[in-house]
């Protein structure tokens, strides 16, 4: 049986050790978690158990036009036609006159939820009429925030079943994501109400639906600068507006079309350090807050059908400050192409981005479909996994475009001609 009794404990290079003396990886492997361990130090730091970094390529999304400022864009993404798309659609954007762009708030919900609730109307009115004492509590839990500006502003309280009472704290976290603020604020106020209040505290923590952390890109684009070579402009535009419409409808087609947006979203937010999986659970949450599951964005023909008129709305609990974001020094650099010093200014990107995306997506869905560029940029991936050296991808890439073949085992083929 494997023994890593306290893994933790031991400094990175014993637990390379430890994985070898176990028999678990070979000298050979325990090189290549070296060379990929690019800052074993800040690793760390950052969490337990530490082996390695895992490296993502970094690209740049270019033409992005956002509120008549031009931006360059970092993308972490190992999925090949991410950063192509969106700099294409960006660029139809950037001639129609760019994104606009409005950012509603960067408020997180906090829930303190009680549980064996026997009378649900009571306690909800018993909270409701403390709401200016349980902001005082939760903002002298963190007091640095509200002196930022920040802190807890209002509250809600809802009814979740006949024993289920969820009492809901809006606060604005400023420039940080705020999940361990709001953490801390929620236990200091959960701790006061449960000395005067007779339903136990079932639990308090954030809510990742950021629904009060709105942002929204939108823009306008005449028709004839999606004209693709088999198709003219107004009848992609007609057809974007079908398939936008086909997203509201149909949560098998809005999944994908969701998809598709964070591409974008994802890409940027690792980029600049975030934590995606919040943000994918809020885009994902908010999808289906009218109780069917939704595209997020929407496309349409303006009255004369000579524009086609798209809009995004995500909800985006996003950060220029906090968690690993400031230690990370990529992550600072990032931040610096993207010349980004704001929440509100992360957002106003990323909702942009996910709209260029979406753009994109829909624009080869219509016309001449997805795999065409798809499989240009896949073909080298397959190349490589089929055991080609970078020099070697060109001409094996070459010869599969002449034999219209995409497949791994063409290229293994043309591999070991080639190695003949
Ligand atoms: P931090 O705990 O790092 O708190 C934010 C920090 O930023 C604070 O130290 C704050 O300083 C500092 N800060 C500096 N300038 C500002 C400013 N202008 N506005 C706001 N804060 C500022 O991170 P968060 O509370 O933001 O939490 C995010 C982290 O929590 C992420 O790593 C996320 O992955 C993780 N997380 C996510 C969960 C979820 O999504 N469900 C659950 C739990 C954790 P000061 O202390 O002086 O106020």
């Amino acid at each position: 049986m494997t023994n890593l009794s306290k893994f933790y404990q031991k400094t990175w290079q014993q637990r390379l050790q430890a994985l070898i003396d176990q028999k678990i990886i070979s000298d050979q492997q325990r090189k290549i978690l070296q060379c990929s361990a690019s800052d074993p130090e800040l690793g760390d730091q950052q969490i337990e158990n530490y082996l390695t970094h895992y490296n993502l390529p970094e690209g740049l999304a270019l033409h992005y036009l956002i509120n008549g400022k031009r931006y360059l864009i970092p993308m972490v993404t190992e999925e090949p036609s991410v950063i192509a798309a969106s700099s294409h659609g960006a660029a139809i954007i950037e001639k129609s006159g760019g994104f606009t762009t409005k950012v509603s708030g960067h408020l997180l919900w906090g829930q303190i939820v009680f549980e064996k609730v026997s009378q649900p109307e009571k306690l909800k009115k018993n909270l409701e009429e403390q709401q200016e004492k349980l902001i005082l509590i939760a903002n002298q839990a963190h007091p640095s925030l509200q002196k930022r500006g920040g802190g807890a502003r209002h509250l809600r309280v809802r009814i979740l079943a006949a024993d289920l009472v969820s009492l809901d704290l809006a606060i604005d976290t400023q420039e940080a994501m705020g999940a361990n603020m709001v953490n801390s604020m929620l236990e200091a106020v959960a701790n006061y109400l449960g000395t005067q209040i007779s339903a136990p505290v079932l639990l308090s923590v954030l809510s990742n639906l950021a629904d009060e952390s709105l942002a929204q890109a939108s823009c306008r684009i005449p028709v004839e600068f999606l004209t693709r070579p088999q198709l003219a402009g107004q009848q992609v535009a007609e057809k974007i507006a079908v398939a936008s419409r086909l997203a509201q409808l149909d949560p098998y087609r809005a999944a994908t079309h969701n998809k598709g947006i964070m591409n974008g979203v994802d890409a940027v937010a690792i980029a600049m350090g975030n934590d995606w999986r919040a943000i994918e659970s809020a885009a994902h949450a908010f999808a289906v807050k009218s109780g069917s599951y939704r595209g997020l964005s929407q496309w349409q023909l303006n009255s004369d059908n000579s524009i086609l008129e798209g809009k995004i709305t995500l909800p985006l609990p996003v950060a220029v400050v906090g968690g690993s974001i400031k230690i990370v020094p990529l992550v600072q650099l990032n931040q610096q192409l993207a010349k980004i010093n704001s929440a509100t200014q992360l957002a106003e990107i990323i909702a942009s981005v996910g709209l260029a995306q979406n753009l994109a997506a829909l624009q080869a869905l219509v016309s001449e479909g997805i795999q065409q560029g798809h499989m240009r940029l896949q073909l080298r991936a397959t190349i490589l996994a089929a055991g080609a050296q970078p020099n070697e991808v060109a001409t094996i890439l070459k010869q599969m475009q002449q034999m219209k073949k995409t497949d791994l085992t063409t290229a293994q083929s043309l591999l070991a001609k080639k190695h003949e």
